[in-house]
């Protein structure tokens, strides 16, 4: 290993790069109004939509401007947590690891320029849009860098066993949203959500810390593969009844759970979404189980259909990971859930 350069600390970032009076607003009523969500003080319906990786600043800024005016008009019943994912898994560690890494995908990682453009992204989203956004917490030991822009975080599949991932959900006071592990086992994601509730003490950034317990943290249903390679959907009736006894038997805080309707759950057949989408309404409106325990979708959307890959002749707006609704059938799509709630 080769020590590159020693990165300043996130109160220093925080200096460099300070948050305004009105974006510290924003985001407070952000995190009022989720709260109330996760809590069943309010039935709006959570979407958590954007693209899988959030390649562009220029991008995903005008796409989040576009969920903005959509957010106006569906605001008695949706409520919108743009997803800005800036540091992504990656399956076997190669490729694109997010903006946090490569700020420019073309070029070689530069993590102090990475560390400076999710802030400033972040941030102008908060300034621009008014929202408080989503990013997938893959590097706990990073979330400070961003702790006082973002109002939803979630655990990625791949890290949700992990007890460092855990006991950092724990001191947080957003929700965190604890997917499925890659190979399905809903007990693996339980426990993970027992462990965030909990209080505890351990060592973060060098420091001995205390922690609360976040009565905050929930489910995502994201499919798995199974032992043979194929993508298994757990977003069916039986799979969310199944979910919801489980958490009956829990003792758990705020039962509550997002499907993510990409990924395993589509077999990355990102146009699937809009079926998939309409079929976990369905089941809501048949059973009072799931509707009062799912709360929001979580969906992989940009301005343009599909996926690409980096390189020459790039399309603006298009996915460079996980393929994603263009930003037209988005729109419609957000619109039908609204009028199918
Ligand atoms: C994602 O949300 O883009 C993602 C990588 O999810 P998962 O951890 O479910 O694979
Ligand atoms: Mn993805």
């Amino acid at each position: 290993m080769e020590f590159v350069r020693k990165l300043p600390i996130p109160m220093e970032v925080k200096e460099m790069y300070p948050l305004t009076a009105p974006m510290a607003a924003s985001k407070e009523k952000t995190d009022i109004e989720i709260k109330k969500v996760f809590t069943g003080k309010s039935d709006r319906f959570i979407l958590i939509i954007g693209p899988c990786s959030a390649d562009r600043e220029d991008a995903v800024i005008d796409y989040i401007m576009r969920l903005r005016e959509v957010q106006e008009k569906v605001a008695d019943k949706i409520l919108i947590i743009p997803r800005i994912y800036t540091n992504k898994p990656r399956t076997t560690g190669d490729g694109y690891k997010g903006m946090l890494h490569q700020p420019d995908p073309h070029e070689k990682p530069d993590m102090f320029a990475g560390v400076v453009a999710i802030r400033k992204l972040h941030m102008r989203a908060l300034a621009e849009t008014g929202f408080g956004c989503a990013d997938e917490m893959l590097y706990p030991a990073n979330y400070r860098y961003l702790s006082d822009l973002l109002s939803y975080v979630a655990i990625g599949a791949r890290s949700v066993e992990n007890q460092d991932h855990r006991l950092t959900a724990s001191g947080l006071d957003i929700p965190v949203g604890m997917k499925n592990p890659t190979g399905g086992d809903v007990s693996v994601m339980m426990n993970a959500i027992t462990a965030a509730q909990h209080k505890h003490t351990f060592i973060f950034r060098g420091w001995e810390v205390n922690t609360e317990g976040n009565p905050l943290a929930h489910a995502i249903m994201r499919g798995y593969v199974n032992k043979h390679g194929q993508s298994i959907p757990n977003y069916h009736y039986e799979d969310l009844i199944g979910l919801a006894e489980v958490y009956a038997k829990s003792g758990l805080a705020n039962p509550a759970a997002i499907v993510d309707t990409n990924h395993a759950n589509s077999g990355k057949k990102y146009l699937e979404q809009i079926r998939i989408a309409k079929e976990i309404l369905h089941s809501r409106r048949h059973s009072e189980d799931i509707r009062s325990l799912v709360k929001g979708l979580m969906i992989e959307s940009y301005i343009e259909d599909g996926c690409q890959k980096i390189g020459d002749g790039e399309v603006y707006g298009k996915s460079i990971t996980d393929p994603c609704l263009g930003w037209e059938k988005t729109e419609r799509l957000i619109y039908d859930i609204a009028e199918q709630l």
